[in-house]
């Protein structure tokens, strides 16, 4: 892809900044790609109803073809134009978690290319709750195409720093609202198969999802390495969220965790290498590693998912040879956590 200047705009959520949204908006008109700030993670948006836009999409973030994006609208009403079976739980959930960090699948009709949905005939469809991308959506004509803004295979950004680190000169604008709340990707259910199924873990969980529908099931994949032949979100297939080093998980309990780190750590000294460690603030001034990095309180993970991909491209930078990362807790909001940890170490658990 040929290279353009990229431009970058700071934008402030209780101030926002007309001009520049309008400007943004008529980029996606035109065709052209907005990264843009969402509460879970920066989306790298075009047009979702233009073919091109989309394709753009995939070009610049060197994603496969057939990994569908999520279309973002700024009001419920939208979900309509875009579908002609909108399930009723689809309104259930919309009242109840919209906007907010839920995708939803439903069928397609003939207004969605495509190229949007990875050759699918439903479509995935989010409302997010953050002021600027509400604005912008609404500016871009209501329908954005937004796969993470991210190159395809690292982790997703946080930061506005992080999608320029990825897409510079690649997309048209970079809207920076500074780092995001939630810091993993939404929870996506489909709604077109029977029972309501979670194809991806995040901050709306099961039992959330189980209070408004009755019953609610999770794909069996989420927390496993044993990857259907065709998973139901073609997203799931591909390795995601990776640091450039190997990286492994320790399981166990505090004391465990601790003991294992160390010995592997002067293992790994004997041979040469540089070892990162990440991991909570619990353990961070028990364990020896060359480069360490907090995640914060192993209690509490909302902290954790805020900083867990910041982490991860840091040590990027840091050249390590590999990195032994602490396993937490699966449950409620734990389990989007851990199935990011252990998409990110390809599901090696070290549990001795
Ligand atoms: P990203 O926005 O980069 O986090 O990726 C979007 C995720 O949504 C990918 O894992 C896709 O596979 C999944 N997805 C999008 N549309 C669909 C769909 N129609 N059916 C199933 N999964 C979908
Ligand atoms: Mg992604």
């Amino acid at each position: 892809m040929c290279d353009m200047k990229t431009r970058f705009e700071k934008i402030d959520s209780n101030n926002i900044n007309k001009d520049i949204i309008n400007e943004a908006g008529d980029i996606i008109k035109a065709g052209g790609l907005v990264a843009f700030p969402t509460e879970t993670v920066y989306g790298l948006g075009g047009d979702a109803l233009n073919a091109k836009s989309s394709e753009k999409i995939y070009a610049a973030k060197g994603r496969p073809s057939d990994n569908p994006l999520i279309v973002h609208i700024d009001n419920i009403d939208s979900l309509k134009e875009i579908s002609d079976d909108v399930p009723d739980e689809a309104y259930k959930l919309a009242d109840a978690f919209w906007p907010g960090p839920l995708t939803m699948i439903v069928n397609k009709n003939e207004k969605v290319p495509k190229e949007t949905t990875g050759g699918l005939s439903t479509v995935a469809i989010r409302m997010p709750d953050d002021e600027i991308a509400l604005a912008f959506i609404k500016a871009a004509g209501g329908f954005i195409a937004a796969p993470s803004a991210n190159t395809s295979g690292r982790p997703s950004p946080t930061l506005a720093e992080h999608v320029r680190d990825d897409l510079d000169g690649k997309i048209e604008m970079i809207l920076d609202g500074g780092q995001v709340g939630i810091g993993v990707e939404s929870t996506i259910v489909d709604l077109t198969e029977g029972t309501p199924t979670i194809l991806r873990p995040g901050y709306v969980t099961q039992e959330m999802l189980s209070k408004v529908l009755g019953d609610v099931d999770t794909d069996r994949t989420i927390l496993e390495g044993t990857f259907a032949a065709k998973p139901k979100a073609p997203g799931m297939k591909y390795r995601h969220y990776a640091p450039k080093a190997s990286m492994s998980l320790i399981e166990g309990d505090i004391e465990k965790i601790v003991s294992v780190m160390n010995s592997r750590y002067s293992e790994a000294k004997s041979k040469g290498l540089k070892v990162g460690i990440m991991c909570s603030s619990q353990i961070f001034d028990k364990v020896n590693g060359d480069v360490k990095k907090d995640l914060g309180n192993r209690e509490d993970e909302r902290e954790i998912a805020h900083n867990l991909y910041k982490v991860l491209r840091e040590f990027d930078e840091e050249d390590v040879d590999i990195i032994y990362g602490e396993c937490f807790s699966k449950e409620g909001f734990g389990q989007a956590v851990m199935n990011r940890l252990l998409k990110a170490a390809g599901f090696t658990v070290i549990s001795e």
